[in-house]
């Protein structure tokens, strides 16, 4: 299948690229590079041995993507691009709700005018709210806590109303749980501008001495050890969902969780990090960072029954993984 790749360039739709690629498939990507350096492209080609047709702009802008469609046989769509920073979110809702509505209404539209059948969309456990974990997929969703949130449910909802009048359009919602890791190689990985909000973005500022210390939110948490506890997931099983959604989702809605089902705490991770990479990563405890849950994993028994698929690499994968990346990116 010849596949659009919103958000191509990023962390997650460079990684689903590199899967896609393995499969026999292949993408077109767009990108802005809002949240993507410039040479990530450049490594994606070295990583699949070919040239991939790339366009540069933000998938809000119609035309653009409208010419897409025309000038490409598509026969599917990975919908990743999107703002993803909950407390930016906060400051500045406008401009989540304006650029993440608008971006899903204009390729969902776009895209079923050309006869696209299949839509997988990047959606988050954040859609579940605060509730116990394991969270699963016919669960009540709970009202979003912040605008980044707002826009995933809103996105889903809108989606879902798209496939009910027009059946024949497939969509798949991936309701992503916590990725990190990297490829193997080393050649791709996380690397978000400015100061990471993300917890593994962060450790490997301080393993690389970019930070003195890794903040942990919250030490009073009911969990194993009082802090966070969160369903890690490596960025390459996350890429290997949306090739499976794509292979095999059938209904005109399909909903699925993408997570290990295993929980794991910061300091666990941290832990991770530091045995398997040998690096140690100070720490600072503090107060609790608002809006977060205590605990989150998934059930992810539906995407396996229903779709076959499984998780395949454990934290001790991921924390070396992610690392590995980190030390070629920066030379340390
Ligand atoms: N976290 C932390 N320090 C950081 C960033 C995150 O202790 O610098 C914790 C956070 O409170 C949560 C977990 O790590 O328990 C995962 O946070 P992240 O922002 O990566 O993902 P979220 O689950 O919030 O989307």
């Amino acid at each position: 299948m010849n596949i659009l790749v919103t958000g191509g360039l990023g962390f997650i739709g460079s990684h689903t690229v590199v899967s896609l690629y393995e499969r026999g498939h292949q993408a077109v990507i767009i990108d802005d590079y809002s949240n993507a350096s410039k040479e990530v492209l450049e490594k994606l080609e070295t990583l699949i041995q070919s040239k991939i047709p790339f366009i540069e702009g933000n998938v809000t802008d119609s035309k653009l993507v409208e010419n897409i469609f025309k000038n490409h046989q598509i026969d599917g769509v990975l919908h990743f691009a999107a703002f993803k920073a909950v407390g930016e979110s906060v400051e500045k809702p406008i401009m989540y709700y304006e650029n993440n509505l608008n971006a899903t209404l204009t390729v969902a539209k776009l895209a079923l005018e050309h006869k696209v059948k299949k839509f997988v969309f990047s959606s988050s456990c954040t859609v579940y709210g605060d509730q116990p974990s394991p969270f699963h997929e016919e669960m009540d969703l709970l009202p979003a806590t912040n605008p980044y949130g707002a826009t995933k449910q809103m996105s889903e909802q809108i989606l879902k109303d798209i496939s009910f009048a027009h059946p024949e359009f497939k969509v798949t919602l991936l309701r992503y749980f916590n990725p990190i890791g990297a490829h193997d190689s080393g050649l791709i990985g996380e690397s978000p501008l400015g100061v990471p909000n993300n917890l593994m973005p962060y450790i490997l500022d301080v393993a690389l001495g970019k930070r003195p210390h890794l903040n942990v939110y919250g030490s009073d948490y009911p969990t194993l050890d009082g802090s966070g506890v969160r369903d890690y997931i490596h960025v390459m099983d996350l890429a290997e969902a949306h090739v499976a959604a794509l292979e095999k989702s059938l209904k005109p809605v399909n909903i699925y969780n993408v997570g290990t089902g295993q929980g794991s705490s910061v300091l666990e991770v941290v832990k991770a990090f530091e045995t398997m990479n040998d690096v140690k990563i100070p720490l600072n405890i503090t107060a609790r960072r608002p809006g977060d849950i205590a605990v989150s994993f998934a059930d992810p028994a539906k995407i396996k029954n229903e779709l076959g698929y499984q998780t395949k690499r454990d934290l001790n994968q991921m924390v070396k993984d992610a690392w590995n990346f980190a030390k070629r990116s920066n030379h340390a």
